[in-house]
This record gives structure tokens, sequence and C-alpha cells, in this order.
């Protein structure tokens, strides 16, 4: 699949629930509306729109949510994709996670074919913990880290970089990371839903954070790449690698591979955009033939728009699109 802008698109990120099981302060309000279960579609669906694209030409597929390992069944899922991982049609499958439920999960994820993770934490401290992610605990999540660690799973740790919130930890973040073998992202807040706050005291440019950094750290730049936004360094000191997503200061778009689809079938072509394509009806109105759909997906690609228009700042503190990051799918 390629894109207007001559963009090969290859990676697909599933948002598989909405829903989640932490109220994180920079992702959800505390009574966050979900959709209503009707609208979502079954996992054999989704198995069937993650197949389409497989045929298309994608090769890495992510699934996240909201927390995807809080969705019934959601194994059966990992299992059926992972048969495209073993006939080689699929490069990667990956998930993104918040932990906790990952120590009953981990072995599974592993033996359906997932060999790289990505888990959610924001600061290593029990108590703020609690505070940003309001309904997390932070032992439960180390135990599911540890549990992924053992079955043999690569993890890497994503932290959302929170002005006056975490700010003091990422030192020890590093060395936490670097001494497990984790690799670290730290990721600028995006403008994405309504929360119950104002995100515009949270933000903190990753710019300021790497310059924060580099007073402590030797950080060379590194070439590593892992098909997503992030661009790398490598800690000197600790031997283990860090990578900053920053789509306020630095815009990623020119290189973006990437589609997004909610658990509803809808396709979104950017994050940070609001035109979209509804893969669910073409799904639905023809239960065995595949052609529409694949149609759909086309003209939804020929649609991928040359990248988002994200600002924060003190005059532009609203959500720059209504959706939450739990729609779209992290
Ligand atoms: N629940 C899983 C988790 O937390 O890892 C997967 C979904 S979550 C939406 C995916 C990633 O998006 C997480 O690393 C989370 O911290 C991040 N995230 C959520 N809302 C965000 C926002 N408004 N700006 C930047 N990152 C956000
Ligand atoms: Fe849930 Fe992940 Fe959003 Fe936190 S960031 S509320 S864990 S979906």
């Amino acid at each position: 699949m390629i894109d207007p802008f001559g963009r090969s698109i290859s990676y697909l990120r599933v948002s598989v629930t909405d829903r989640c099981d932490f109220r994180c302060i920079y992702c959800m309000s505390e009574h966050m509306t979900f959709l209503p279960k009707n609208e979502v579609l079954s996992l054999e669906e989704l198995d069937r729109l993650c197949t389409a694209f497989i045929h298309k030409g994608v090769r890495k597929l992510r699934l996240t949510g909201g927390e995807p390992l809080v969705r019934r069944d959601v194994m059966t899922l990992f299992n059926s994709i992972g048969r495209h991982i073993k006939t080689g049609a699929l490069e990667e499958l990956t998930l993104t996670t918040n932990g906790s439920q990952l120590a009953r999960h981990a072995d599974a994820l592993f033996n359906a074919g997932v060999r790289r993770i990505n888990v959610s934490v924001d600061t290593l401290d029990a108590a703020k913990f609690e505070k940003i992610t309001r309904w997390g605990k932070l032992p439960q999540v180390l135990d599911g880290i540890r549990a992924a660690k053992e079955a043999g799973l690569k993890v890497k740790i994503n932290t959302v970089a929170l002005n006056h919130i975490n700010n003091d930890e990422f030192d020890h973040l590093i060395e936490w990371c670097g001494s497990e073998g984790f690799d670290l992202t730290f990721i600028e807040t995006m403008p994405m839903g309504d929360i119950d706050g104002d995100r515009t005291q949270d933000y903190l440019p990753l710019s300021q954070v790497r310059a924060q950094l580099a007073q402590k750290w030797t950080m060379k730049d590194s070439d590593h790449r892992t098909g997503g936004p992030a661009r790398y360094v490598t800690v000197e000191e600790t031997g283990g690698r860090v990578g900053f997503i920053t789509p306020l200061t630095h815009n990623f778009c020119e290189s973006c591979n990437r589609v997004r689809l909610t658990c509803t079938g809808t396709l979104f072509m950017c994050l940070g955009q609001n035109d979209a394509a509804d893969l669910r009806a073409p799904l639905r109105a023809h239960p065995n033939d595949d052609a529409p759909l694949l149609a759909a997906i086309d003209e939804a690609i020929g649609r991928k728009p040359k990248g988002h228009d994200f600002i924060i700042d003190r005059r532009h503190s609203g959500p720059a699109v209504p959706r939450h990051m739990s729609v779209t799918g992290g």
C-alpha cells in the first residue's frame, strides 16, 4: 500500500477495546463513557480485518487499546493473528499494555508469536503511580513485567513525560531500565480527547528532557529503529537505549508508515487528524467476500494526510482531536 505522498504503509495498530482498568490523568477523565458493546467488532471480525491488511502488505501489527488485555478472550485474537507469523506473512506481532494483566498472559503471548511488548510505566514510585493512573497498582505491573521477561518477551518501557509530576524520576527510570535490559521511550503528551484537567501545565517538551538528561548521562545517537516514530540514543553508562517520541517538538510525519484501526472498524489514517474510513460496513455487508473491504482499504490509504497539526500552548489547551488515545490506539 503506497499513500499519495509515496509512503509505504506496512504497520497497523489496532485498538481492540476502548475500555481500560486504569484512568491515567493525561489519557482519560475518571468518568469516561465507553462505546456500547454492540458497536464493537467481534474478535472474529477483528481477525478478518487484520488478515485483510496483512494481505495488503502489512508486516507489523500492534494490538493496543484501551487496555488490550482486559478484553475478554483476547488471547484468541493473538493466537489467530499469530498464524500469520508462523507462515511468514507477518513479520512482527506486538502489544502495548499497562501491564496490569500481564502476569497471567505472558506465556500465552510468547506462544502466540509475540516477541516484543511495550509496557507503560510513568513512575517507579507506588504512591505517584496511583496518582497518575488513578486506579493502577505499581506492584501488580512490576509482577507483570517480571513475568514477561521470564517468558522471553523483550520489554520496552513507555513513559509519558509530565512536567512537575515525573520529571524528577527520569534518571531512576534510566537506571532501572538499564539494569533490567529494557529499552525506554519517553513520549510527549498529545492533545487527544477531553480529560478532567488541562494538559498545558503537564506538557514537557522532550527537547528539554534531553537537555536535562545530558547533564548526567553520556548519550550517543543511535540508528536503532523499531518501525515506530521513536528516535534513539544509547546511554553509555548503562548500555541501555533511550528513545524519544516527539510529536509536538519534532514532527515525524514524513516517515509515517502506519494506520490505526479502532475496535469499531474505523480506520484512522493519521493519529492527529479526524478523517477516517468505515471498514465495518463493507466487512459486515459482505461476510464471504473480501473484495469490497479491500477496495475500501485502498480508497482510505489514498486519503492518508501528509501529517498532523498538534499544538499545545497556552492558546491551544483543548484537544486537537476529540477522540482519546484509547480509541485510536497509542
Ligand atoms: N493501555 C495501554 C497502555 O497504557 O500502554 C495501551 C494503550 S495507551 C493509549 C498507549 C500509550 O499511549 C501509553 O504509553 C500511554 O501512556 C500513551 N498515551 C495515552 N494518552 C496519551 C496522550 N494524550 N499523549 C501521549 N501519550 C498518551
Ligand atoms: Fe488506560 Fe493506557 Fe489510557 Fe492509561 S494510557 S488510561 S492504561 S489506555
